[in-house]
């Protein structure tokens, strides 16, 4: 546990059993668990092989209780005024069974949905039917979006419609008339406090939405002058998503629940105070303000919302609204992970290549030889590190301008490696090394080739060096035995995941593993990435989407869960179809060329025929490798 550091990063929901397997634990409290190599396999039943998303329902609908409960908790406590109104924003994971799951967990807590775009909209209408529920809209709007909020609010939906821009402020008003109802209306409130780590450019005063001070007052009058003042029920901030460190949540909530009371105290009829999302999770288990980690827990945060806004609310005298969140990252990230499986190992240091000395070799190849004898001797690392490094770009030179042969540059491209390994062995510990012989352990490293696309299933990882556990499924009662970093199948040498918490070693760039048996399938889990992960992928190679089982824990069940429903992946002929080609037309023009050669007598009609039907088969079958 302690090596990939599971029970930190894992709220509880994943654990190592005593045989050494990663189960997941739906239901933290009871140690009844599901044995993520059970669920491969019965997925592979249901005919869905690796790489596979497994989406744990259950972790979903807890995480929308805990939220809700603790809100619940802390509110009773403090003898706050106003209710709890969270809303999942859609844009997070807009998978519909993702969706359809909250929604249903959320109900009993009117639990609603945030969009940030029509077709998004267009889910939260046909999904969030719950009348107590809200339904927040943010992002840029046009007159169709502002049209369908206004559809929602005549069909019995609380709708609020966040104004990012003073035109659409403009427009909503104009609209409203037009129809004779107006959505409630929300000011995004453009706050100094930034949130720290990766997004947090989404708050401060260059930001991209939110109103100014002065255009916060100028809504205000706008809204007095044309007689709807009485619809603006909401103020709404965001100061980023992943807030590292709990101080720019007590700040952001200082600042906003000033603005809240003053825009109250001139007039505005507020009812809802909108913290927007932010709230993190610490997926490389440090704790700490690291840009993939927290140093705060959910009740830490749900705490100094409300504890903040009612001693500002308390000062200025004005009433406690309700509270509104827009979380998305911590009620999702938890809920998936991806399994591949490993194909093969890169390792370019265990070429075996006779060394042997020859006479009359380049004087190159002696020297580096005498670099290796000498190391067995004397103790200076860094020195032989340094001739050996020096001999090896000389080489290089020498090769070029012709004076040394192929053979020759191989061997001492061989002696180099073994010289490297030597002094990577030999130096005792890190007291003793400089930086390059640190980075050896790094640079010798070898690489297990993982059968999935980082830009499909990780993009994060590639894209912002985000932090994601991963962890190899059995053997973890077993010490592994070397480091590697872990490739993708994409033609991309940014195709990899190189960044790994080690809490012993700190972050490095391999990852823990076990030697690779003969015909055993070592299989890891990518964790953590129900947030943005699953949907954001895109189609590098055409990989496209990966198969998908949605399980459910089963108390009763012998292996204490069902797989409730399968959803295959991309097949070739999707991830083609979506780039515009015509399958049919394809397997017409390769059967038209396998036939003439057919008829040239250059292949038999039989071996045609199969030709045929395997490249339809291939369009038909998953994109990954099998
Ligand atoms: N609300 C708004 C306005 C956002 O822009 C975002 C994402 O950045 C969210 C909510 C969701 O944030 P998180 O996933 O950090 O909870």
């Amino acid at each position: 546990d302690r090596l990939y550091n599971v029970s930190k990063w894992s709220n509880g929901y994943f654990k190592i059993d005593e045989s050494g397997k990663l189960k997941a634990t739906p239901n933290p409290k009871k140690d009844v668990g599901i044995l993520i190599d059970d669920v491969i396999e019965d997925a592979k039943e249901q005919g869905l092989s690796l790489p596979l998303v497994i989406r744990f329902h259950d972790i979903l609908r807890s995480q929308v209780k805990l939220l809700n409960r603790t809100f619940q908790k802390v509110i009773d406590e403090e003898d706050y005024g106003g209710k709890f109104f969270g809303v999942y924003p859609v844009k997070v994971n807009q998978m519909r069974e993702v969706v359809e799951e909250i929604v249903d967990a959320g109900s009993r807590y009117n639990y609603g949905l945030e969009a940030g775009s029509k077709p998004e909209l267009l889910s939260a209408l046909a999904y969030n039917t719950n009348i107590d529920s809200l339904t927040v809209l943010n992002g840029y709007k046009d007159r169709d979006y502002l049209r369908l909020a206004i559809l929602g609010t005549k069909i019995g939906r609380k709708i609020f419609v966040v104004i990012e821009k003073f035109s659409e402020l403009k427009m909503l008003v104009e609209l409203s008339k037009e129809y004779g109802v107006i959505p409630n209306i929300g000011i995004r409130g453009r706050m100094t406090v930034k949130g720290r780590g990766k997004w947090e450019s989404s708050g401060g005063e260059k930001a991209k939405f939110g109103l100014t001070t002065s255009e916060i007052i100028l809504a205000i009058e706008y809204l007095k002058k044309h007689k709807k003042l009485g619809a603006l029920k909401l103020f709404h901030f965001h100061i980023g998503s992943q807030i590292t460190d709990i101080r720019s949540i007590k700040e952001a909530i200082e600042e906003g629940s000033r603005i809240y009371c003053k825009m109250q105290k001139i007039g505005a009829p507020l009812e809802y105070f909108d913290v927007g999302g932010g709230l993190g999770v610490d997926y490389d288990g440090t704790n700490s303000t690291n840009d993939s980690s927290i140093n705060y827990s959910i009740s830490d945060y749900i705490t100094d919302i409300v504890y903040g806004l009612k001693t500002v609310c308390d000062l200025e005298n004005v009433e406690h609204p309700h509270i509104i969140t827009e979380s998305g990252r911590a009620m999702t990230a938890h809920h998936s992970c991806v399994i591949t499986n490993i194909i093969g190992e890169i390792d370019n240091t265990k070429i075996e290549f006779s060394t042997k000395k020859k006479t009359g070799e380049h004087h190159l190849v002696t020297e580096m030889r005498q670099v290796k004898d000498l190391l067995d001797k004397s103790k200076n690392w860094q020195e032989a590190y340094n001739d050996s490094v020096k001999i090896k770009s000389d080489s290089i030179h020498a090769f070029k301008l012709g004076i040394l042969e192929l053979e020759e540059r191989a061997k001492i491209e061989t002696l180099h490696l073994q010289i490297l390994k030597q002094i990577n062995n030999l130096v005792p510990d890190e007291d003793f090394q400089t930086e390059q012989i640190a980075e050896l352990e790094n640079s010798l490293s070898g690489q297990y080739l993982c059968n999935f696309s980082v830009f499909q299933s990780a993009c994060d990882s590639w894209a912002i060096e985000q932090v994601l556990p991963v962890v190899p499924l059995t053997r973890l009662n077993e010490r592994p035995s070397k480091r590697s970093t872990l490739a993708d199948i994409t033609c991309d040498s940014d195709g990899k995941i190189d960044r790994f918490y080690d809490p012993d070693e700190g972050f490095k760039k391999t990852l823990s593993v076990h030697e690779l048996k003969e015909g055993e399938q070592y299989n890891i889990g990518i964790f953590l990435t129900g947030a943005y992960q699953d949907v954001m992928g895109d189609m590098h190679n055409l990989f496209g989407r990966v198969n998908e089982v949605h399980v459910y824990a089963d108390k009763h069940d012998p292996k204490g869960f069902y797989i409730e429903e399968t959803v295959p992946g991309s097949s070739a002929r999707n991830v083609l179809s979506t780039m515009q080609y015509n399958p049919e037309y394809m397997a017409f023009k390769v059967k038209r060329s396998i036939d003439k050669q057919v008829a040239r007598g250059t292949i038999r009609p039989r071996d045609g025929v199969s030709l045929v039907d395997f490249y339809e088969s291939c369009l038909k079958s998953y994109t990954y490798l099998s």
